[in-house]
């Protein structure tokens, strides 16, 4: 495992992207750097704002990770939910780790509402096609998850 690898930019004012130097992972739009994680958009607009928090270093299954790393990898993903409630209008959330197409370490954290077309569906299951939102929608929900995601927390 490797040290934290903090987002980069190439130009002032770009955003934020990560690289995993194990695997070639790539993040481009990168929302927020979390306590062990970078969060980006799963750009589906079945699911606006279907997220992927991955972990900040190369791991492939949780068991590779201390038991410090791997609890604060999940209260990263249960942020992000928290969020999504708040900024998406989520009733609920699905909250999926799989790693059999990516190998890098990530949950998948995908908001629900109950009001859907295919409520009892998983996200894999969806008989729609898998559509990117339309620009400005994702700008705006990017914008409005960075604010939530790295302003202070609220302790309940
Ligand atoms: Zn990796």
């Amino acid at each position: 495992m490797t040290k934290r690898e903090r987002p980069t930019s190439a130009r002032s004012g770009d955003p934020p992207s990560f690289r995993c130097p194990t695997c070639s992972l790539e993040l481009r739009d990168v929302i927020a750097a979390l306590q062990v994680s970078f969060v980006a958009l799963d750009d589906d607009d079945r699911y606006p704002g279907r997220c992927g928090v991955y972990l900040d270093r190369h791991a492939e299954v949780l068991t590779e990770l201390g038991a410090d790393v791997a609890a604060a990898f999940f209260a990263d993903a249960l942020h992000v939910a928290s969020v999504l409630e708040s900024v998406c209008g989520a009733d609920r959330f699905n909250l999926a780790q799989l790693g059999n197409v990516d190998r890098h370490l990530h949950w998948h954290v995908v908001p629900r509402t109950h009001e859907e077309d295919f409520p009892s569906c998983t996200p894999w299951d969806d008989p729609r096609r898998k559509t990117p939102l339309e620009p400005a929608t994702k700008d705006s929900l990017i914008g409005a998850l960075r604010a939530a995601l790295t302003s202070p927390r609220v302790q309940h």
